[in-house]
Parts: C-alpha cells; structure tokens; sequence
C-alpha cells in the first residue's frame, strides 16, 4: 500500500514518529499523521484518532505507524479515542484485502467493519461499556436440546464436515433435508469447544420460523442482527459481541463482521443467493470474505444450499472445498411431483394465448375442494406489463430510463420499474394520437384478477414489492395464508425462497421463461435457482407437493433439470457451457460501468479508457469487451455504459485498471464504478 502525506511535500531533516491514517475516501491510500509525543504509547493499530483533514476534524483509524522524516506540512493527530484497539488484528488485514481485491479504499472497507455510531462519537469504548452497562454480569444460561434425533444422513453430514475440518466445507442438501438442524448442531460443538459462531441467511430468508429455531435453541447466548436496527442498537450489539456476552450471531452478509475473539465457526445459509454480494462500496462478496477470514482466523467455513453456485460446486470438484450431501428430506416426506405444461402446444390447441393451463386449472380446482394450499407464482408484477400503439408501433416507456412502462391497475398509474416515474392511465397514443393503445403483456397483478374470474369463490392474497410498500401489509397476507383465510397465494420471487407453508401442496410457475432470455450469463443459473426454490415451497406438511411449471421452452436444460430437481445434472452441463465460453469460475470478470448524462463525452471517455487499457494489456492475457451500452442503457436520465474485463488473473487486470486510471483524467461529469465479479450486468 502506498502512503501520501496528508499535507504539502516538502523536505525536512526532522525525525519524527507518524501513524498511518485509513480515510473513507475513493481512490486514496492510507494518510501520514505526526504522532504528538504525549500519545506516543497509545498509537496502535486498530484504535481510533481524531485528525484534522482539509478543514475539519474527522475520525480515522490508525492501520500502522513508525518512525521516519518529517515533511512540513504533516499535521499532528488531535486526540486518541480509544485505549485499546476497537478491531482486530484480523480486521486490518481482511479490510486490506478488501480493499485490494475489490478495488475501494483501505478506509472504505474498513468502515464496514466498524459500527457508524462509533465513527460519529469520540467517546472510548469503555464509556460505552459502562454507559450501556454492558460488562455487568448476566446468567449464563444453558444450551436446549435438539427435539430432534438427527437421520443418518445428517449425522454422516456432521461428521464429515468434522474430519474435513479446516476445509471449507459445502452442505449440497434438497429442501426440506434439515440443514438448519445440521448449522445448530454445529454451532453447539463449537460452543463447547469455547468458540463463537456466525450464521448468515440472506436477509429475505430470515424469517421467523429461524429466528425462532435459534432462539429456542441458543436464548441469551444468541444475538439476532438484521437491516432495520438503528445505529444505536447496531452499537449496542456489537459491544456485546465483543465483550463476549453472546457466543452467536445470526444475521444478514454484514453479520460477517461481528467482533468475536474466539470465532469458531461461520455458516452461509444458501450460499449462491446475489444479496451476498454488496451493490455499493466496498462491493465484496460475503462469501469470499468468508472464506478469507476463516483463512486468517483458523475458523471453519460451512455453507448450505440445495443448489449451490457454479463457483462453489466446482471448488467441489477441484477439491478446494468438502462436499457432504443429503438427498432425502427429513421424516420421508417426499420431493414434489414436478410436471411441465407445454405452452406452445396449448396455444395451438386454443387458437388465442391462455394463461392457465387446462393442467393447471384442474388442479386448483382439486386444491380448493380439498382446502389445500396454493402458491402460483410469476415473476413479474404490476397489471400489464408491456403497452404499444397498434396504429404506429409505438411502445410507451420511461422518458428518464428507455424502459417499458408498466400499467398498476390498483393506483391507476403507469409506473417506471426503475424509477418513481409515475403518469396518468393514457387511452390514446402519445405519438399519434389513435385511440389504438394495447395493453399488453401480464404481471401479477393481472393473474389476481384473472384467477378471480376463473375461480370466484377463492379467497385470493398476493405477495409483491408493491404489496411491500404498504407497511405489514405482506406478513399480514402470509399470516392469513398460514392460517387457511387465503387459498391462493399469488407472488413474484419473494415468496419463493425460505417461507415454510406446510399447508401448501400445489406450487403453479404460469411463465417459467421469464428469466431465461435475460442478457446475463447467470440467467441459466438464477432460473434453475428459482424454479427449484419454488418447487421447494410445495408438500412440505404430511400431503406430497404437486409443481406444474408453464413454459414455452419445455425442452431447455434449465427447465428440464429443474423439474427433476436434477441439480447434478444441470451443474454438468452448465459448467461445460462456461468452461467453453470462459466464464466464471473459468475466469475472473471486472466490470467498469461509466454514468453521464451527455452520451457523447460519456463514450469518448469510454473509448480512451479502453485505449489506455489495451497498452497495458498489450500481450491480451485478458479479454476486453465493450464500450457497450448495458442491458438497461439509460437509467434517471444517466446514460450508461460498460467495459468487461475478463481474465485468469485478477490481480492483473486490477493493477491494469488502477494504471490506466491513473494516467487519464475523468471528467468530474462522469461516474465511474469498478465492479470485480459482478454479480449482475443489467
Ligand atoms: P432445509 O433447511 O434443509 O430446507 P429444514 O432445516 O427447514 O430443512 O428442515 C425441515 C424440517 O424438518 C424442519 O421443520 C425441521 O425442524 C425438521 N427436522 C430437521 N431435522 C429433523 C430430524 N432429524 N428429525 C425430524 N425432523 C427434523
Ligand atoms: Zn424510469
């Protein structure tokens, strides 16, 4: 890491003691602070200071400091905060391969690690402690026994993630196999082995059946994060951590930093999920951190899915990472039936498009006579979904964003899905004038009044982001749906992952193409992930689960792998496709996106960007692609375009970034974002 005074460059002979400072600032390395003598025995790594910087005073932390020439203009640290470090040696040294690994600041990742509330006050740690009452003692209570005497495909599982001990390890369970019981299990060896615990779910699969699992097992030994905490109770809770008043902690990817001294153990549930990997800086993916800070604290890495990512099913196979499996699900229930209805097939019977099938229909009439459960589920939302003129061809989009616009029958609006545009319900075209617009495609809001049509009798609930903004308006619709006051559970991807409905026995996916066509190369792995998270929502009470999965495309892999919950196979024949067209895990991607909203400056700086890179990459060791505009090309009125990078050697192609940025000036109008390993490129 190179280092910068903070102040002018200019010589002097003075023998000074400077501390180096990590600011959350973009682009910048750590800064050089003069230690005043009296704070000489207190400067140590990890704890926090008071500088001056530009014209404030702002709190930093200190990452190392040593001995060496004074430069005039090198500014005194104002105040030391804390009497002990507030990080671990561990937290320097995974917030600076953050840092280099996903191209942000040392400062930048570092803030991460820290509780907010601590980086606005100058008050110690130990205040804190005592104002809070923290260190006081509380009864140590005893762990609860399982209810539960594990299979002996759990318990297989169990002991060899122990024998493989210090290995990542993968936990390749279908739904329903008991991977929870396996993680509390787990967590409870280490326990008695005197070590902490960290178990991440993704946030959306937090749900209250596992929140409630954890705290029957673990009580007061357990602390739950999640997003919504304030800042306040987000200190609160990381003092706990660190005084070692809980011993484990279940929350979301930024649970991956609680503060233990004695971690033991860390455990990803659905370790493929996308909200691992953070959309703004510091853009790390939860699991390779995790995978880090095992390496650098000796703690065992477990992760947990029925449908693991590319990336980690192939470690698998290169024997990077353990794999133990459990192919039944517990107590014999059985995997749903999982049948495929033919679209095309069904238009050309009924000469006009359908949005049931006869199949499907059939089958929830059978559910409402027998009072069971149904989920249908579509993963699109609003009332249609794509509106054009049939006089002049025109399509009614989005004026900031050149996206479709999307007609939500309940505000009578048409509503932009990528920003709050919002306008009146329009009956003549905008262009020309005819009374000739068409409403057009279908969302869930159109399958609640089309399935209330077919069946009018059935109590109807649907579950969506714009349910979501009502305020409890979604548990309210899952409650009723819990105890029998809805039979048919209209939802997009929100309720596909995590909830447990033991009531439902039919699962209905009207368009499973939806996904597929997506210019992504992950659109076959997010589908597969989807249509078998959905069919796992199906027969999990005593009654087998029925899937039907509507689709156009009946013989694609995708969709004939997932109806037979053939993960296997479909890793197989996935991972040839990417090994062919060299795509991760065969290489590393690193997106530039570049924002503006004058195009033409916006692609002159892209095309020199790309100039630049080309010197450096001289022997085309990587591969790179674009400028090109991305999927979405114009986004609240930014333009928006992209370079990808591809390549075996990331440290490479980040060295080539960090050069070629260095040697050309971005315009202050431009935006420009470095994204390693996206997760997404719409
Ligand atoms: P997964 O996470 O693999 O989808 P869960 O952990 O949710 O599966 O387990 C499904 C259900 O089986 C849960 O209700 C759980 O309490 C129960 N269960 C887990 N292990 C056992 C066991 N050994 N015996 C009986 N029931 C079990
Ligand atoms: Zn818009």
């Amino acid at each position: 890491m190179k280092l910068e005074a903070a102040g002018e460059e200019t010589q002097s002979t003075e023998e000074v003691l400077k501390a180096q400072i990590a600011l959350p600032i973009p682009n910048s390395p750590a800064y050089d602070y003069k230690i005043p003598q009296e704070f000489s025995s207190k400067i140590k790594p990890g704890v926090r200071v008071q500088i001056p910087f530009r014209n404030k005073k702002i709190i930093g932390v200190v990452v190392s400091h040593d001995k060496g020439q004074s430069f005039k203009g090198l500014r005194d640290i104002i105040a030391v905060l804390d009497e002990e470090p507030i990080l671990r040696e561990c937290d320097l040294m995974l917030s600076q391969w953050m840092s280099e690994e996903y191209y942000c600041s040392w400062g930048e990742a570092l803030n991460q690690l820290i509780p907010n509330y601590l980086l606005s006050k100058t008050s110690s740690v130990d205040f804190f402690n005592e104002k809070y009452k923290i260190l006081e003692d509380s009864v140590s209570v005893s762990v609860a026994p399982s209810p539960h005497e594990l299979t002996e495909e759990q318990s297989q599982v169990l002991d060899l993630v122990q024998r493989e001990e210090g290995k990542p390890a993968l936990i390749q369970g279908v739904t329903g196999s008991g991977k929870t019981e396996v993680y509390l299990r787990l967590i409870e060896k280490y326990l008695d082995r005197g070590k902490s615990s960290i178990c991440l779910f993704p946030e959306i699969a937090l749900s209250e059946q596992i929140k409630h699992t954890f705290i029957e097992r673990f009580s007061s030994r357990l602390e739950i994060l999640h997003s919504r905490l304030t800042p306040l109770e987000k200190f609160k809770a990381w003092l706990k951590i660190k005084s070692g008043k809980v011993q484990i902690v279940l929350g979301p990817r930024s649970a991956l930093f609680a503060p233990f001294s004695n971690l033991g153990l860390i455990i990803i549930d659905e370790e493929q999920e996308f909200t691992y990997k953070q959309d703004q800086v510091p853009r790390y993916h939860t699991r390779e951190a995790a995978k880090k800070l095992a390496e650098l604290t000796g703690a065992q890495l477990v992760m947990g899915t029925a449908t693991p990512s590319l990336e980690t099913r192939y470690a698998c196979d290169s024997g990077a990472v353990a794999r133990a499996v459990l192919t039944k699900r517990v107590t014999d229930r059985t995997l749903p039936q999982v049948e495929i209805v033919d679209m095309s097939e069904e238009f050309q019977r009924k000469k006009r498009p359908v949005l049931f099938s006869d199949r499907l229909k059939e089958e929830i009439d059978k559910n409402l006579q027998e009072k069971q459960g149904t989920l249908i589920f579509l993963n699109r939302r609003g009332f249609s979904t794509f509106i054009h003129c049939l006089s002049c061809g025109t399509i009614l989009s989005c004026g900031s964003c050149e996206v479709p616009l999307t007609f939500h029958m309940g505000d009578g609006k048409l509503l932009c899905h990528y920003c709050e545009f919002k306008c009146k319900v329009l009956l003549n075209c905008p262009d020309c004038g005819q009374p000739t617009l068409k409403y057009g495609g279908m969302g869930t809001e159109k399958l609640e009044s089309e399935i209330a049509k077919v069946f009018p009798r059935a109590k109807i609930g649907r579950a969506d982001s714009d349910i979501a903004r009502k305020k409890g308006k979604v548990t309210q619709v899952l409650n009723d749906f819990k105890e029998g006051k809805i039979d048919i559970l209209i939802g997009t991807q929100m309720i596909a992952k995590g909830f447990d409905f033991p009531q439902v026995t039919l699962v209905g996916v009207v368009l499973a193409d939806v996904g597929l066509s997506l210019p992504d190369f992950r659109a076959n792995e997010k589908t597969f992930q989807l249509l078998t998270q959905v069919a796992g929502r199906a027969g999990r009470g005593d009654v087998p689960g029925r899937v039907i999965i509507q689709t156009y495309q009946h013989d694609h892999h995708v969709i004939q792998n997932a109806s037979r919950q053939d993960y296997e196979h479909f890793y197989s024949e996935e991972v040839e496709r990417r090994k062919e067209l060299s795509y991760p895990p065969f290489s590393n991607l690193v997106n530039i996106i570049l924002k503006g909203k004058v195009e033409k400056r916006l692609l002159d700086f892209a095309n020199e960007l790309r100039f630049h890179f080309d010197q450096h990459n001289k022997d085309k060791e990587s591969v790179v692609l674009g400028p090109a505009p991305l999927p979405i090309h114009k986004l609240r009125d930014y333009y928006r375009w992209h370079l990808m990078i591809k390549g075996t050697d990331k440290a490479k192609i980040l060295q080539h970034i960090r050069e070629t940025l260095a040697e050309i000036k971005k315009p202050s109008a431009i935006q420009l974002l470095v994204d390693v390993d996206p997760v997404s490129v719409l």
